[in-house]
């Protein structure tokens, strides 16, 4: 038994391009018309304590040109299914997130901040470069979005068209939910990261880049306590329109760290992106979603989609989206320090590639995807 509550656009937006369930021609003109993708979809609803957001990922909203300079994938449709704990809590400590959508929009558009791009291209050198503000152009159009290989569009800043459409909220504006069910908010003229660029120059030679430090790299910044009102996660708890009785919430801002690089809570693993090149065929039911939330797999390097021959969802148990030695099987405990390339004492997704597909959950052949932008 499920109840399953059909609402475009959120449970508390009441914009007017949201207020008529179903007039879809509203929200999809631009993006429809501009780049030749279907309608934007999207169907929000709550089941089983969770809040599931189903989406084509296409935007209510014009998009850049794609493929084009600097990204070289056109976008497609998607079929997207993210849950979320319609009630989530908060841990101690922070959870890192690596290569994943944070959250998804409200529009069903993923926020998905980081790249796979390396300095001398070496996932191992600790420069991770950044989307924006980096030399290196990666083809954002002016919603600081692109396109991953498999044709998933997503935002690596403040999408401005999404909220072009919101100008009738309230502020903080709503714009979507982080994978572990806590609301984002654009930034508003009170918030302020608390990263700051770090001082002097990069470790050069082997060691480093060099240059001075300038936002190129992810590891150009450092957090800086009380220089803004966030945390380390770009959060922060207090009283919104959506939630009087306050809550723990993301702000979205227009400097880095752009959207939480890490959660306060723990991330539903429907975010955790397939195996690059997952191939056709992964067609395993999402699981705890009232049955509903079966998604047809095989969409290569795709986010909330099947589970297919992802060791990860496999094993995973606690949803932190890396697989400790508990959690291992014994052929893995076996070889985990071979797995675990970088010693942290856990698997994930990036060292996840390295093991073999788990039998039973109907993976297809891959290989050969791109790496996610
Ligand atoms: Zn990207």
């Amino acid at each position: 038994m499920h109840k399953t509550l059909l609402r475009w656009g959120g449970l508390i937006l009441a914009g007017h391009l949201y207020a008529h369930p179903g007039h879809v021609e509203d929200v999809s003109t631009a993006a429809g018309g501009a780049s030749g993708l279907p309608p934007s979809e999207v169907r929000i609803s709550e089941q089983g304590g969770y809040r599931v957001i189903q989406a084509n990922g296409v935007p209510n909203h014009e998009i850049g040109q794609f493929p084009g300079p600097g990204c070289p994938n056109a976008a497609s449709a998607q079929s997207y299914s993210f849950r979320m704990p319609l009630q989530p809590k908060t841990n101690a400590t922070f959870t890192k997130l690596k290569q994943q959508a944070i959250g998804v929009a409200l529009n069903g558009v993923p926020f998905d901040p980081g790249t796979a791009e390396y300095w001398k291209n070496d996932r191992t050198s600790g420069w991770h470069i950044e989307a924006i503000g980096g030399g290196k152009s990666l083809g954002l159009d002016r919603n600081l979005a692109h396109v991953q290989p498999n044709g998933a569009y997503h935002y690596h800043g403040i999408p401005t068209g999404l909220l072009a459409t919101m100008s009738e909220q309230k502020e903080p504006k709503l714009i979507g939910y982080a994978a572990d069910g806590f609301p984002i908010y654009a930034q508003t003229s009170q918030n302020r990261s608390s990263y700051q660029l770090k001082k002097g120059s990069r470790p050069s030679g082997a060691a480093g880049p060099g240059g001075t430090y300038d936002g190129t790299y992810e590891a150009d910044y450092e957090f800086v306590q009380g220089s803004g009102d966030l945390d380390e996660a770009n959060g922060k708890t207090g009283v919104t329109s959506e939630y009087p009785g306050g809550t723990y919430y993301y702000v979205a801002t227009a400097g880095f760290p752009f959207y939480p690089r890490m959660l306060k809570g723990t991330p539903d693993a429907s975010f955790h992106r397939g195996p690059p090149g997952g191939g056709p065929g992964g067609g395993s039911q999402m699981k705890g979603v009232g049955g509903s939330g079966g998604q047809q797999g095989g969409k290569s390097g795709g986010m909330g989609q099947a589970a297919g021959g992802n060791p990860i969802q496999k094993f995973d148990k606690n949803g932190d989206g890396k697989i400790s030695m508990e959690e291992a099987p014994p052929p893995m405990k076996a070889n985990f320090s071979q797995h675990d390339t970088n010693g942290d004492g856990w698997i994930d997704a990036e060292e996840a590639k390295s093991l073999p597909t788990p039998r039973g959950q109907g993976g297809g052949p891959g290989g050969g995807g791109q790496p996610p932008q």
